[in-house]
């Protein structure tokens, strides 16, 4: 058995803390991380800091000390947690899921690699050929989802830009057999616009640095970022810490691995050229109607997307729409127009890129021709990793209640009498977001269903007069005296742990889908079939679409609906991921910032729902065989008829009777000082 750290390192499970103060739970959690121990449990969620540095704790030997190992017998760390899920899993034929939450750079998308890592080292000990081409598969999609979805940022060299849920499918020997992955909300705007510092997706920088003078020339591209709007905004092409031109190699490598053919790549990387290109088209105006400089670009444009160059010079400068009469006619853009419908399309053109790739990988690895009769119950691991607070959205109140439910129904099955504990109640603000006619959402999607001049100001306006009252609700203009907050942008909801600012710039932006259904036309249109599959809305005439489709933050609503369901009906298992500083240093713990991240993720909660009922619970079997040596009638070997009795004479030799319950199979003990005795009798022994 691994060695559990001594006390120098601080206290490896919060609920070991004396008292439950957020005081001891920083001053344990910066020592922890002072140390070099970036996991701390609190009971059987991980907690963990990121390190900003390597650290030698996750090679083959590591893997080893934690495969089927119980959650307590080695020092906190993802591993345990990757196979607590995966003993249930495979224990008690459970599904489980992993939610690892955070903030952007918190560390949640390396957790995740780490945590599949684990899974496909410790599955397939016989090294079956199509299981091993499953994990293999599973572990490239990472290296192509990484390069279309993540980008720098002034947070993260490497953040990912979509949340990301990936399930895995397991048979009746606990191997791998496929999988399936869910992909939330693409920034796509960065497509077109990115802030000072930081990059577009890597994938742009990586076709341009490394791909090969035939490829770039087939796509009439060159090769410095800087020549094109869309890879320049942010006066940064170059990354430290990545090199572009390697992982174009490595990508196409794992495109192929997964299964893309010579002409989907090809076809991938035309439309990656066709946005850069888009980027760079340039509209003067007549006076009324917008007209393009450079009518080579659109030649470019028409050539790799195989459409006609007369019709791609159509889409851009004209819209049909159709009359009041059912009339079909044709409106030139003016320059503005024109701008737009241009950056529209090319952020829609990424989206359904983005998408489609997915839904490749997704038929590649699907599981077929499973048949439960045959092969056992197929169950599932799910893996979380959902970018920060960047999203409109907060699942710690969901974190909180499946926590709960988690401990009530061990208690349940157990056998243990156990008194219901209040929680907080988060549907107050759940109703304020997401309540019909008058919550945020709804308010947005009536902002964009009004005709004419509909600014985010305006809108702002409307949420002010509809939730003004809302004890949990403010915006500047409501509180005039609170410089924190922009006048005409800002709004603030008054979360449980604490006030986060929103602001409504963009909102509308992104909540509309301004793309013309012309360009969906021309797409639809194309004699390139991986661009026509893209495109199947492109079907439509003009008068089929003029039904609004819906917002995109109803869309998303309902994704995040369908999310919870499907996380609903797993056992949770938790990795809360903590960033220390704003500097990327692996030296500084930002007092302040870390205790604000404590606060929202809800970690004192957990503590104590955790300590609220019963501390620390093991099997019988366990318990004995750590705890035998410190009494005598159970060391070397107990002579009683069940583990449970000698369990009852270590207890009753310490005096702890009333500090603990007997399950069916495991010990409960309520209060942490009780194992820490008996830890303190096991080390002086
Ligand atoms: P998030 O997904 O939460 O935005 P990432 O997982 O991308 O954050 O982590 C941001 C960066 O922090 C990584 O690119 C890496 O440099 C560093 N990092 C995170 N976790 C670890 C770790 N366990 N060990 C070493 N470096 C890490
Ligand atoms: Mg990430």
């Amino acid at each position: 058995m691994a060695e559990l750290e001594g006390l120098e390192f601080g206290k490896s499970d919060f609920v070991l803390l004396d008292e439950v103060t957020m005081e001891q739970f920083m001053e344990n959690l910066k020592l922890r991380f002072e140390k070099g121990r970036i996991y701390t449990f609190i009971g059987e969620v991980v907690v963990s800091v990121n390190p900003y540095k390597q650290l030698d704790i996750y090679g083959k030997e590591v893997i080893e000390d934690y495969r089927g190992r119980e959650l307590y017998e080695n020092p906190p760390h993802l591993y345990a947690v990757a196979d607590a899920a995966y003993k249930a899993m495979k224990r008690r034929a459970k599904d489980t899921c992993i939610v690892i939450s955070g903030e952007s750079g918190a560390g949640k998308t390396e957790a995740s690699k780490f945590i599949m890592q684990y899974i496909a080292a410790i599955t397939n000990p016989s090294q079956r050929a199509e299981v091993e081409s499953v994990k293999n598969v599973l572990l490239k999609s990472n290296c192509v989802l990484e390069a279309f979805g993540n980008a720098k940022t002034n947070r993260n060299d490497n953040s990912s830009r979509f949340g990301k849920y990936m399930d895995i499918n397991f048979n009746f020997n606990g191997d791998p057999t496929g999988g399936h992955i869910n992909n939330y909300l693409l920034e796509k705007s960065r497509v077109v616009q990115q802030q000072e510092g930081e990059r577009n997706f890597h994938s742009y920088y990586q076709l341009l640095r490394g791909g090969s003078d035939d490829l770039l020339k087939s796509l009439y591209l060159q090769r410095d970022p800087a020549e094109y709007a869309y890879t320049s905004q942010g006066a940064t092409v170059t990354l430290a810490s990545n090199n572009d031109s390697l992982c174009h190699k490595a990508v196409l490598a794992a495109l192929k691995v997964i299964g893309f053919t010579a002409d989907e790549i090809s076809s991938i990387y035309k439309i990656l050229g066709t946005i850069l290109h888009l980027g760079n088209l340039q509209f003067t105006s007549d006076g009324e109607h917008a007209t393009l400089d450079g009518e080579d670009t659109v030649k470019h444009i028409s050539k790799l997307t195989s459409t006609e160059a007369e019709n791609a010079r159509k889409a851009l400068l004209y819209r049909t729409v159709a009359t009041g009469g059912g009339e079909v006619i044709e409106k030139g853009h003016n320059e503005q127009q024109a701008s737009f419908g241009k950056d529209a399309f090319a952020k829609a053109l990424y989206e359904r890129l983005f998408g489609w790739i997915v839904g490749r990988i997704n038929a590649v690895i699907e599981v077929k021709d499973y048949n439960p009769a045959l092969h056992g119950k197929n169950t599932v691991i799910g893996v979380l990793d959902i970018y920060g607070f960047e999203i409109f959205y907060n699942n710690r109140s969901l974190f909180i209640e499946l926590i709960l439910r988690q401990e009530q129904d061990e208690y349940q099955r157990e056998g243990i009498t156990w008194q219901h504990i209040e929680y907080f109640n988060n549907q107050i603000i759940v109703d304020l977001v997401e309540q019909s006619h008058k919550g945020i959402i709804s308010i947005l999607d009536e902002a964009c269903l009004t005709v004419g001049k509909v600014t985010d100001t305006v809108c702002l306006d409307s949420m002010n007069k509809k939730l003004g009252q809302h004890p949990h609700y403010t915006s500047r203009k409501l509180l005039p005296p609170d410089k924190t907050m922009e006048f005409n942008r800002d709004f603030r909801i008054r979360h449980y742990a604490g006030d986060v600012t929103y602001s409504v710039e963009g909102f509308l932006d992104k909540n509309k889908d301004p793309l013309f259904q012309d360009f969906k036309r021309l797409m639809y249109n194309s004699s390139d079939p991986v661009l026509k599959e893209m495109w199947p809305d492109g079907k439509m005439s003009i008068t089929e679409v003029t039904k609004r489709p819906l917002t995109a933050a109803t869309l998303f609503k309902n994704s995040i609906i369908a999310l919870v369901d499907k996380l609903a009906c797993k056992e949770p298992y938790y990795v809360r991921c903590i960033k220390p500083n704003e500097v990327k240093s692996p030296l500084l713990f930002d007092d302040a910032r870390c205790q604000h991240q404590v606060a929202y993720l809800g970690l004192l909660e957990n503590v104590r729902v955790r300590r609220a009922g019963f501390a620390y619970r093991q099997p019988y079997a366990r318990f004995l065989q750590r705890y035998k040596m410190t009494c005598e009638y159970t060391w070397p070997n107990h002579l009683m008829s069940t583990d449970q009795e000698a369990v009852e004479a270590i207890v009753n030799q310490h005096g702890f009777e009333d500090d603990v319950a007997y399950g069916l199979t495991k010990l409960f003990v309520r209060t942490p000082r009780t194992l820490f005795t008996l830890e303190q009798e096991r080390a002086a022994l």
